[in-house]
């Protein structure tokens, strides 16, 4: 005999974690298994589908035949965490010590991770710019932080001041930025750092800020680092990786730059969660790191001309285009389109029966607003595209996208 449902969702209910309950699988994920299912043509998941540097590959082919191949120290290779400390000071002028304010992890998500569980206490709030890169919502459940969100809107996703301040409070740990941003494109500017310094300064709180887009920018945007402004070395704990800089994003390398203090409990939960990133792959990213300047200004370039292909492909499909400053996605409005299924799907949002619709029928993928946003609704109205691919990926896009607008 079979139990009832109702008794099945109580047993499941006493078995199983009540954190993991509270929240679904990542939808960014879900739309590169879908597009994979549907065949269609994948702008959801921010990786690159052309090749990654030849000279970052030979380097970890190398690696791997001179036996760099057991655990490298929990915290990060000796030679990885010297070239990181070497690249922030010289692109950002602040001097971290190798030795004592760096953590290798397993990609910029396990960095996050570490630093949250690392420094949240039951009762901590942590105040999240919203839309937000979907992993910081079970990032926030998992490490027991309570989310304060304040909004960003288009078109240039600026934040009201009055807003984010009411947001910091007694019980506030720290806020998590991410500039450049995902999903926005927005590049915070030095006044706008400068405004959430005084904050976290006057509310004794962390900034965790998420780089992992610090070289592509556009339009003459700069990328400043919060572990630079006047009085907040600090109050940072900065976390990046190899993935997108470097076009390795299957690696899982990242890293994170805080002082001692948040340091000490970063590697530890670092080291019983993972021990450590990849051995040969942490050796690789040693030596990319020390690229020329020129390596980092074609990667900008390849990335602006891609951003101007996909701008002028969704525009002439019919999407409202808000145009990013850094990283690689565009946010769009579809309110001008006609929502493909209200009647059979009552209970999604707009942005989802949009985004199903165009990966079954049209056969793109792209990933929906909602997952953006704590309330779904919020996000109903808007879909993200990445342009981190091939010439003939957008083309085939451009394509299939055209069949829209009949
Ligand atoms: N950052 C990428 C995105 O937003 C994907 C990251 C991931 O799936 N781990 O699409």
């Amino acid at each position: 005999m079979t139990a009832p449902d109702s008794t099945m969702a109580q047993i499941s209910r006493r078995m199983l974690s009540a954190k993991a309950e509270q929240f679904t699988e990542s939808v960014i994920r879900e739309m590169t298994r879908l597009a994979m299912k549907h065949h269609a043509v994948n702008l959801s998941q921010g990786f690159p589908d052309f090749a990654a540097p030849e000279e970052i590959k030979e380097a970890a082919r190398q690696a791997i035949a001179e036996d760099i191949n057991q655990y490298a120290i929990t915290w990060g290779a000796k030679p990885l965490r010297d070239a990181v400390v070497e690249k922030f000071a010289r692109a950002q002028g602040v001097r971290y010590d190798p030795e004592r304010e760096i953590t290798v992890c397993c990609g910029s998500t396990e960095a996050m991770m570490s630093a949250m569980m690392a420094i949240i206490n039951p009762g901590d709030e942590i105040v999240v710019f919203e839309p937000f890169y979907e992993n910081y919502g079970p990032d926030a459940i998992l490490s027991g932080a309570s989310p304060r969100f304040v909004k960003l809107r288009p078109p240039d996703w600026s934040f009201d001041e009055k807003e984010l301040s009411a947001a910091f409070g007694p019980h506030t740990k720290a806020i998590i930025l991410n500039t450049p941003n995902n999903p926005t494109g927005k590049v915070f500017t030095r006044s706008e750092l400068e405004f959430i310094r005084d904050l976290c300064v006057r509310w004794n709180t962390y900034c965790i800020t998420d780089e992992i887009y610090e070289h592509i920018l556009y339009d003459g945007a700069q990328h400043i680092s919060m572990a630079a402004i006047d009085g907040m070395r600090d109050h940072t704990i900065v976390v990046n990786g190899l993935s997108k800089t470097y076009s390795v994003t299957g690696w899982r390398v990242g890293w994170v730059l805080a002082p001692p203090g948040p340091t000490q409990p970063i590697r530890k939960v670092h080291d019983f969660l993972t021990v450590g990133a990849a051995a040969p792959l942490q050796h690789a990213g040693s030596i990319a790191l020390y690229f020329p300047q020129s390596y980092y200004h074609k990667l900008a370039a390849t990335y602006a001309a891609k951003r101007e292909r996909i701008l002028k492909i969704l525009t002439a499909a019919g999407f409202t285009v808000f145009k990013p400053r850094g990283a690689y996605y565009v946010m769009t409005d579809i309110s001008g389109f006609a929502d493909p299924d209200p009647v059979q799907f009552p209970a999604e949002t707009k942005d989802v029966r949009f985004s199903k619709y165009l990966v079954e029928k049209v056969g793109v993928a792209v990933v929906p607003g909602s997952s953006f946003y704590n309330d779904p609704r919020d996000g109903a109205s808007q879909v993200r595209f990445t342009f981190c691919k091939k010439e003939e990926t957008l083309a085939a896009a451009e394509q299939r996208l055209s069949r829209l607008r009949a």
